[in-house]
C-alpha cells in the first residue's frame, strides 16, 4: 500500500512544488513507484514535469468534480516509475463547486485510495491556500510535509496551518501525521536563516528534517525546462539535497 504524502503550506512560493516534483523524482530513482497528484490550479507541478498544460484535456478537476476515473488521467513523465495526475486552470473553480458536495472533504481521498496498491508513494502538491482543495489534500494523505522558506516571514501563518492540521486529524483523518517541516531556500551565511530554524522548533519539535534544501539557482531553472533537478542537473547542490531528503523520508 502506498504512503500518501501531501506537501502543504498556505503560504505561497515556499518550495512546495519544487519539493513535490523532486522528492517524487528521487523516490522513483531509488526504485519506488511514485505518483504525483497536482491539485493546484496553477498546475506548476504539471508544467514543471514537462507537460504543456494548455494541451491537457483531462486532469484532477475531471476526477474530483465530474467523477472521471482517476486511472484515465494518469500521465507518464520522463522518469521511469514516476507518473502524474495533472492539473489545469479549470481547477480554480473546484474550490467553489466542491461546496455543494456532501462528502466535499473526502473526494480526493476516495479517488486516490483506489490507486494505493499500484504505487509505493503518492505525493500530493497542494495549492497555496487553506481552501477545500488543500483540505482534500490533507484528508487524502497519511503524512504531511510542510516546506518552510528560510526567511523572516516564514513563520507567518504556521499557527493557522497547524490548527487546520489538528482539526482535520481530530475530525476527518485520525491517522494523519506530520512527517516534518522542510527548510527550503536555506542560506547558512545569513543569521536570519538560523533564527528561523530555532523558531521553527517551537512549531515542530523533533519534526524538522535534518536535510535542508539550499537556495540553488538550478532548482529555480529546472521547471522552465520541464525537468526535475535529477534530469536537469543532478550534480547541483539542490539535486544532492533532494536525493538526501528522499533517503531521509525512507528511514
Ligand atoms: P505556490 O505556493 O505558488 O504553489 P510553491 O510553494 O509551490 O509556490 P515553488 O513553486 O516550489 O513554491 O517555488 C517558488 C519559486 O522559488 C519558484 O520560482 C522556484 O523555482 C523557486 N525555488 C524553489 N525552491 C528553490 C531553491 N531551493 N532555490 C532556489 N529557488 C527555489
Ligand atoms: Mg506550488
Amino acid at each position: 500500500m502506498a504512503r500518501i504524502i501531501s506537501i502543504v503550506n498556505q503560504k505561497g512560493g515556499v518550495g512546495k512544488t519544487t519539493s513535490a516534483i523532486n522528492i517524487g523524482a528521487y523516490l522513483s530513482y531509488l526504485g519506488y513507484k511514485v505518483l504525483l497528484v497536482d491539485i493546484d490550479p496553477q498546475a506548476n507541478a504539471s508544467s514543471g514535469l514537462g507537460k504543456n498544460i494548455r494541451k491537457i484535456k483531462r486532469g484532477i478537476y475531471d476526477v474530483i468534480i465530474d467523477d472521471h476515473p482517476i486511472e484515465d488521467v494518469i500521465l507518464k513523465t520522463k522518469h521511469r516509475d514516476y507518473c502524474l495526475v495533472p492539473s489545469h486552470v479549470d481547477l480554480a473553480g473546484a474550490n467553489v463547486e466542491l461546496v455543494n458536495f456532501s462528502d466535499r472533504e473526502y473526494i480526493l481521498g476516495r479517488k486516490v485510495s483506489q490507486l494505493e496498491s499500484n504505487y509505493d508513494f503518492i505525493i500530493i502538491d497542494c495549492p497555496p491556500s487553506l481552501g477545500l482543495l488543500t483540505i482534500n489534500g490533507i484528508v487524502a494523505c497519511q503524512e504531511v510535509i510542510v516546506p518552510v522558506q528560510a526567511e523572516y516571514y516564514a513563520l507567518e501563518g504556521l499557527g493557522q496551518l497547524m490548527e487546520t492540521i489538528d482539526l482535520i486529524k481530530e475530525n476527518l483523518n485520525p491517522d494523519l501525521e506530520i512527517l516534518g517541516a522542510l527548510i527550503t531556500m536555506f542560506d547558512s551565511k545569513y543569521k536570519l536563516s538560523r533564527d528561523v530554524f530555532h523558531e521553527l522548533y517551537k512549531y515542530f519539535p523533533n519534526k524538522i528534517f535534518r536535510t535542508t534544501i539550499p537556495r540553488c539557482i538550478k532548482l529555480a531553472e529546472s521547471p522552465s525546462h520541464g525537468k526535475s533537478i535529477l534530469k536537469y542537473d543532478k550534480k547541483s547542490r539542490g539535486a544532492k539535497a533532494y536525493h538526501k531528503l528522499s533517503r531521509e523520508i525512507l528511514e
